[in-house]
């Protein structure tokens, strides 16, 4: 769990700091309390050890009734810093961080904002979704599932159904890759008569090239269409598919854009099948091929 973070700021009192160090570890799940405090040489209070609110000993001769009590949840955490007073300023302020780590993960009953994000993308908890969504599992069941195996309180949700779809739908992401926001280009593209396109798919019917040109561009090609610049863009796009960017030049040479295609690769073959694309292109408007 990361550490508090509340660089340099000052407080008037130790409870102040401590409070202040608690809204920033809400979010991650854990507090602090203070442990003991140390007098200066005149008796003033000027330093006080900071530790988890789960550090000290477990009480165990309490017996266990069903109600978590506070002794009950100390388990030695080793999580310790240090406040201090400055002398001359007469502010507590966060010193050091003596012992960054807890034996514990963090407390999932807190109802903080930054907790809903937190506890969900915990990896064992996304596993746990991935697992059941692969089970067709329907965003309720899961929700059930979550709050028992983590013993969620109802009271105070930390995931919610939103949570839920959210994370499902980042899992589609995952799974089906960048295919299916191509494809659904694919489809856009061919219902569109603007745009001239054509696409190479694979046995599984998945987009493996998409070329693509609008109107407009068609119509600097006609006029201009004698020099096209090819250029591939190496998976820098969020399909992580090379996409090749085809600029042409007009009389007063300035460049124009003339047409994209995603390829599955960059081997001839891949462009052997633009170029093909390209002289089928220049075949519908009627114009001799260009140099490439
Ligand atoms: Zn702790």
């Amino acid at each position: 769990m990361p550490p508090p973070t509340i660089d340099g700021a000052e407080f008037d009192t130790p409870e102040e700091l401590v409070k202040a160090i608690n809204t920033t570890t809400k979010q991650h799940g854990y507090a602090v309390k203070i442990r003991s405090s140390k007098l200066s040489r005149f008796g003033i209070k000027n330093k006080v050890v900071i530790s988890c609110s789960r550090g000290g000993k477990p009480d165990h001769r309490s017996k266990p009734t069903g109600v978590r009590n506070a002794k009950s949840r100390l388990i030695n955490c080793p999580f310790l810093c240090h406040g201090e007073l400055d002398s001359a300023t007469r502010k507590w302020s966060l010193t050091d961080i003596i012992k960054e780590n807890h034996n514990h993960e963090g407390a999932l009953e807190a109802s903080h904002p930054g907790l809903r994000k937190y506890f969900i993308n915990r990896p064992e908890v996304m596993a746990d979704i991935r697992a059941q969504a692969s089970s067709l599992q329907k965003p309720d069941q899961i929700l059930t599932f979550l709050t028992q195996k983590y013993e969620l309180s109802p009271e105070s949700p930390i995931v919610g159904h939103k949570d839920i779809y959210n994370a499902l739908q980042k899992i589609r992401e995952e799974t089906l890759g960048n295919r299916t926001a191509i494809q659904a280009l694919n489809v856009a593209l061919h219902n569109d008569d603007d745009w001239f396109c054509r696409q190479k798919l694979d046995r599984k019917e998945r987009v493996e090239h998409l070329f693509f040109i609008n109107t407009a561009s068609k119509e600097m090609i006609k006029a201009y269409g004698e020099l096209l610049i090819l250029d591939c863009t190496y998976k820098t796009n969020r399909y992580r598919m090379p996409l090749a960017i085809m600029t042409g030049v007009t009389g007063l040479n300035t460049s124009f854009y003339a047409g994209m295609c995603f390829m599955k690769g960059e081997d001839l073959e891949d462009y052997e099948w633009l170029i093909q694309a390209i002289k089928e292109l220049y075949q519908e408007l009627d114009i001799p091929l260009p140099l490439v």
